[in-house]
């Protein structure tokens, strides 16, 4: 069965094929977000899995690398320490190399997320 999932992080849908019911947990194949799906009738509706913050972002960048098969540089503890403080001080997982605070800037960012990794060797 192939179900269509709204990921509300990266705020694209994926598809993901299987059963699925109300309560499990499935993981968007675009960003390597954790949601946990709320329903399955009438629609699909899914939201970030309920997580501690620093378990969250370091399960999805996991995740987003393991999908692409990406590797991670010496900065990844900054990196996920610099999101901590997007986090405490603006209440999502924005880059830390990016100035603005918006939706296409929550790791990983949506040039990321359209392979920019793979054209310029790296993330930003
Ligand atoms: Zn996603």
């Amino acid at each position: 069965m192939k179900h269509k999932i709204f990921c509300e992080v990266c705020r694209v849908s994926f598809i993901h094929r299987g059963e699925l019911k109300a309560g499990a947990a499935v993981i968007c194949t675009v960003c390597g977000a954790r949601l946990e799906v709320l329903e399955v009738e009438p629609e699909i509706k899914a939201r970030r899995f309920p997580q501690e913050p620093e378990q969250e972002i370091r399960e999805r960048v996991d995740t987003f690398a393991r999908l692409r098969g990406y590797i991670f540089n010496a900065e990844k503890e900054n990196i996920i320490e610099g999101l901590m403080d997007k986090y405490k001080k603006f209440g999502d997982f924005y880059c830390p190399c990016r100035f603005d605070n918006i939706p296409e800037n929550i790791c990983p960012c949506l040039e990321t997320r359209m392979n920019q990794v793979k054209k310029e060797g790296q993330c930003l």
